[in-house]
């Protein structure tokens, strides 16, 4: 069942890209397959995912101020990172550039939203 949608299903996709990368290279298995190790890693991500408070707006993994991760997982998906990152524009050149783009928005912290949504609400509030 694919429950994502968006930009986390989006980033899901990037991640799983990349995982292959690497899986292909370090674990010997066929291009486009991932063996049980990797796509275990693959169906924590997911979770992370569909947990994540961000929704849509969620930045990179790379640049969120929320270390969801377990420390192990968080390892695996770094190294995945370091190997397939500089891989990533030569197999999927277009979906390289959006993640990019991507890293270029601000991650804003939950709790900083929280305040703005506070002080939008003061100042919407009318004058009595
Ligand atoms: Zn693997």
């Amino acid at each position: 069942m694919d429950t994502l949608v968006g930009r986390l299903k989006h980033e899901h996709q990037t991640l799983v890209c990349m995982t292959g990368i690497y899986c292909t290279a370090h674990h010997g298995q066929q291009s486009g397959l991932l063996c049980g190790k990797c796509a275990e890693l693959m169906r924590y991500a997911k979770v992370r995912l569909q947990k994540c408070p961000y929704g849509d707006a969620k930045p990179t993994c790379a640049k969120c101020p929320i270390h969801c991760y377990k420390k192990l997982q968080r390892e695996q998906v770094r190294t995945v990172m370091r190997y397939a990152g500089p891989r990533m524009p030569l197999r999927h050149p277009v979906r390289a550039l959006t993640h990019t783009l991507d890293k270029l928005r601000r991650a804003v912290h939950p709790m900083e939203l929280r305040r703005q949504r506070a002080v939008e609400k003061k100042y919407k509030s009318p004058i009595t």
